[in-house]
């Protein structure tokens, strides 16, 4: 199958989520058939660009992975890929179709056709444009807009992929805009002109474009040029059912990534809104998706956003990472915690307790709260409470005991042999000594290792600290409980 197909992103901000799981359809066709993906910006609506929004757009696809064979950054056989670079071929397109009766100009009032709204809405009609310009011939030399003259009757049929041939009253399409008094074609021009002339095969967007589609197959046709094959993917809902928004959880592609989501788990997530494999097969890889993509297993039903799934499947991305990936994965949430670039050594020491700690993991910054504390300088900030824990509530006294005893035993290990298993059995033998339970001797030494009351596994935590940090910070500890009332 030949496969060249188009995202055509409109500059106006942050990237949504809704927009870029089109893009991923765009992609995974393309790789999966061994197309082109094409990136083109479609900026024809100047009042609604936004400064830089282009580059957002282009560092969410790579963010995800995703990467493009044409687009504005790197051009391409059909360049320019920025509509507003492009605007000599709409217009030509626009005159040829005036020059061949299909269009025309008119020269309506924006007033006029408010006043026409406003009374086809008095009288319950359907709104549109009356159409009142299209047998005057309007003179170029004033202000006007150019109109497709739309067939005024019978219907237009729009040959979807996942829904067969949809049928449109013709009477119900009005004469619409294709170039605007600016001279900028509207997106229902530009987007088949382009569509034509960058030679796209498959245009996959979202249904919302549906009801448009019909203009477009009739500009193809007053052009006499062959359509694109046509894929209107169902809207994304929230668990409402409501159209995704901002109360369903972000909707930004970036602060997905500032929230700490893996972006292959996003790509999975998203991939899975509209198309499936299987009745089954939820955890797949970028490759095992593209290896299985294809039209047939997107679906009408809609697209349901659940975003505790997603975060279900990026804890479970970030247990499946590779440590070392995973360490490396983490550094900027941590060395954003400490306010200091982390050395790889110092990452490395992680290594020990990083399978530990991303069992734990749900959101990639969490890996601060489980890792800053071997990187803190000075005393750690706690309260006594959490320092004594259940055992000895209200008995500084006995945890001051605890502590002291703790210290000896861990003094006595011998700093070569400063090993998890080595600690843990000097620790337990202790709590056995003193006829205690092991969690009352490890909870103070937890909170006074790490500052709080949930951290890794004790062992491998004090292993990763080292015996003189560790003693240093259970002889703070000590002298805390020795001045209860501080
Ligand atoms: N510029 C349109 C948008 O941002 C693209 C629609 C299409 O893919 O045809 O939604």
């Amino acid at each position: 199958m030949n496969v060249r197909v188009r995202y055509g992103p409109s500059p106006t901000g942050e990237p949504h989520v809704g927009n870029i799981r089109t893009a991923l359809f765009d992609w995974l066709l393309a790789r999966r058939f061994g197309g082109q993906f094409i990136v083109r910006i479609e900026d024809t609506d100047q009042s609604r660009a936004v400064e830089g929004a282009e580059q957002l757009i282009l560092d969410a696809l790579t963010w995800l992975g995703l990467d493009w064979d044409e687009g504005p950054d790197i051009g391409g056989p059909y360049a320019p890929y920025r509509q507003s670079e492009r605007l000599p071929m709409y217009v030509d397109a626009a005159r040829r179709l005036i020059d061949e009766g299909k269009a025309y100009r008119c020269v309506c009032s924006p007033e006029r056709l408010d006043a026409v709204r406003k009374s086809q809405q008095k009288a319950k009609q359907p709104p549109g444009y009356d159409r009142l310009c299209r047998d005057l011939n309007c003179s170029a030399d004033d202000p006007h807009v150019v109109r497709l003259a739309m067939p005024l009757d019978g219907e237009t049929i729009v040959n979807d992929y996942l829904r067969g041939d949809v049928s449109f009253q013709n009477a119900l399409l009005d004469d619409h805009v294709l170039l605007k008094r600016d001279g900028f074609p509207t997106y229902h021009l530009a987007s088949v002109v382009d569509d034509h002339h960058m030679q796209i095969t498959h245009v996959i967007r979202g249904e919302e474009w549906l009801s448009s589609a019909p203009r477009h197959v009739q500009t193809y046709a007053a052009l006499g040029w062959d359509e694109p094959a046509w894929v209107h993917i169902p809207i994304i809902r929230g668990p409402d059912k409501g159209k995704l928004s901002k109360r369903h959880g972000a909707t930004s592609i970036r602060q997905y990534a500032e929230e700490g989501f893996l972006p292959e788990a996003l790509l999975n997530f998203l991939a899975l809104l509209g198309w499936s494999k299987d009745e089954s097969t939820t955890i797949m890889s970028c490759e095992e998706i593209t290896e299985a993509f294809d039209l047939d297993g997107l679906g009408l039903s809609s697209a349901m956003f659940d975003i505790e799934r997603l975060r279900e499947m990026n804890a479970r991305y970030i247990r499946d990472l590779d440590p070392a990936d995973f360490l490396r994965r983490g550094r900027p949430h941590l060395e954003d915690r400490v306010g200091r670039p982390i050395a790889d050594d110092e990452l490395d020491r992680l290594l020990t307790i990083a399978t530990a700690i991303q069992e734990r993991v749900k959101l990639m910054p969490e890996f601060a709260d489980y890792t800053d504390f071997f990187f803190a300088e000075g005393p750690l900030e706690y309260a006594n409470a959490d320092l004594m824990g259940r055992a000895y509530k209200n008995k500084p006294w006995a945890a001051l005991e605890s502590v002291e005893a703790s210290l000896r035993a861990l003094r006595s290990v011998d700093e070569a042999g400063w090993t998890t298993p080595a600690l843990e059995s000097a620790l337990r033998d202790l709590a056995e000594e003193r006829g205690e339970k092991p969690g009352a001797v490890f909870t103070p030494i937890r909170v006074a290792a790490t500052g709080k009351r949930i951290a890794p596994p004790l062992f491998e935590t004090l292993e990763t600290l080292g015996q003189e940090l560790t003693v240093e910070r259970l002889n703070a500890a000590a002298e805390r409980l020795a001045r209860p009332d501080d």
